[in-house]
């Protein structure tokens, strides 16, 4: 199957699910970042990156229901690697950024963290909590670390019941054009 019609199937079946204690469904919750992303401007590769970049929750042996009992699923490094088959670092590297983001916008704007969601605040701790002073520098050294915390500001925004959100259907001419 080609992987737009791959990642489509994902979006229809485990998307259509409740995004873990949020208003919107992961797969509308997935398309407004990427409407978000495309509405700032940005770039295709990283408007997909906000459109894809929870993908790994669809992925791998933990779910994102293991990581709301606690155990964290690495979905941000298991959604980037499976990611990577097809698309490139201006891609996948955002997503794969994108929970160490949360982690390092907490320890840099002190502001950043009042502003999370409920069910955010309790996935911190499980992802580890606000990053330390060596690990803001480590991130700050990242080539995509720019990309990935404004995918995380979008990610942050895009749980809103209230926005008509576009369907997975909208954005398949730009993923057919980055793969
Ligand atoms: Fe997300």
């Amino acid at each position: 199957m080609n992987p737009i019609d791959q990642i489509a199937e994902l979006f229809a079946g485990q998307g259509a699910e409740d995004y873990f204690g949020e208003a919107v469904t992961q797969a509308e919750h997935m398309c407004q970042a990427g409407l978000l992303a495309q509405q700032s401007g940005a770039p295709d590769a990283l408007v997909a990156a906000a459109l894809l970049h929870d993908i790994g929750h669809f992925q791998g042996e933990l779910s994102g229901d293991d990581l709301m009992q606690g155990t964290d699923n690495r979905h941000s490094h298991s959604g980037s690697e499976w990611l990577a088959q097809w698309f490139g670092p201006a891609v996948t590297e955002p997503v794969r950024l994108h929970v160490a983001a949360k982690r390092y916008l907490c320890a840099a704007e002190p502001e950043y963290f009042a502003k999370l969601s409920e069910a955010s605040v309790y996935t911190l701790q499980v992802q580890g909590g606000p990053m330390t002073p060596e690990q803001v520098e480590r991130f700050e050294a990242e080539p995509y670390c720019t990309d990935a915390v404004a995918l995380r500001r979008w990610d942050d925004e895009a749980k809103d019941p209230t926005i008509q959100t576009p369907s997975f259907d909208h954005f398949r001419p730009l993923l057919e054009g980055l793969l």
